[in-house]
């Protein structure tokens, strides 16, 4: 059977897939089919999915990097300037993080998380908002860290952020561990910072064990989180792209989706 959308490609379509309903589009009608026919789902998320929460991306078209030059690891370890700095951009505000609020997109997987549909969800994200829709903690794996509290460099204890901003508001004053002294940082994974250990072998063992690997909006472009998709598909897992621009990845793929997330989810998980 031949399956063409102007937006989207069904590379390989599966067997076992039932009739299409007619009511939704027909791209949506294939995901939901391929989820109906997968029972050890994994989700991969990036920033694509959190912009439509209002939080800005890193490499679109309006994207952080494009007026703001990212901070290395070495250099925030080096230099107390630097990390004035990055405490100053930090409640600057301007990554509006505070109060954004899950969309249906996160929504929607915490809904196949809540069906016992996915196992894991792995995200580029530090936002929070998987764990905010619903999904447990243990469901997550955060590849790059969370931007909702610190943590100590040396001694690794974790720290909220409210006192901090309140010195470094008030008294221009930034953080040291109390515990050792050590250097206080955004339990964030900075350019140049190792990726974590145990959230990368997470992130592996559900990517091998995943029968449906959906890639949602990342551009797959940051290794080696970008790997997770391939590694998923070389597998045997079918490998679903929503994303609102190509990536490297779209001849690889089962069904790739240049889609709206919110909606394509909503629809593809009710
Ligand atoms: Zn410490």
């Amino acid at each position: 059977m031949v399956w063409k959308s102007r937006r989207s490609i069904l590379v390989n379509f599966p067997q076992e897939m039932a009739m299409i309903d007619t009511r939704i589009p027909d791209y949506v009608a294939a995901l939901r089919e391929l989820i109906h026919i997968s029972s050890n789902i994994v989700a991969f998320t990036g920033a694509g999915i959190s912009t439509e929460s209002g939080i800005p991306d890193f490499r679109g078209p309006k994207g952080i990097w494009n007026t703001q030059t990212p901070i290395d690891f070495r250099d925030f370890v080096a230099s107390e300037e630097v990390r004035r700095e990055s405490w100053r951009r930090k409640f600057s505000g301007e990554m509006k993080l505070e109060n954004a609020a899950p969309n249906a997109g996160h929504l929607a997987i915490t809904s196949l998380v809540e069906a016992g549909k996915v196992s894991h969800v792995i995200t580029q994200n530090v936002d929070g908002l998987h764990q905010k829709s619903g999904t447990p903690d243990d469901q997550v794996i955060e590849l790059h860290g969370n931007a909702g509290y610190a943590s100590c460099l040396s001694c690794g204890v974790t720290l909220a952020l409210e006192p901090i901003k309140s010195n470094f508001l008030t008294h221009g004053t930034i953080p040291y561990c109390v515990d050792c002294g050590g250097i206080v940082k955004t339990a964030t994974i900075s350019f140049g910072q190792s990726m974590p250990a145990t959230e990368m072998q997470k992130a592996e063992a559900a990517s091998l064990n995943c029968d449906l690997f959906l890639a949602i909006g990342s551009s797959l472009v940051v290794y080696p989180a970008a790997g997770f998709p391939k590694m998923a598909k070389e597998n045997g897992a079918r490998l679903v792209i929503i994303n609102e621009q190509e990536t490297d990845l779209d001849p690889f793929c089962d069904l790739v989706l240049h889609e709206q997330i919110g909606t394509t989810l909503a629809l593809a998980a009710g």
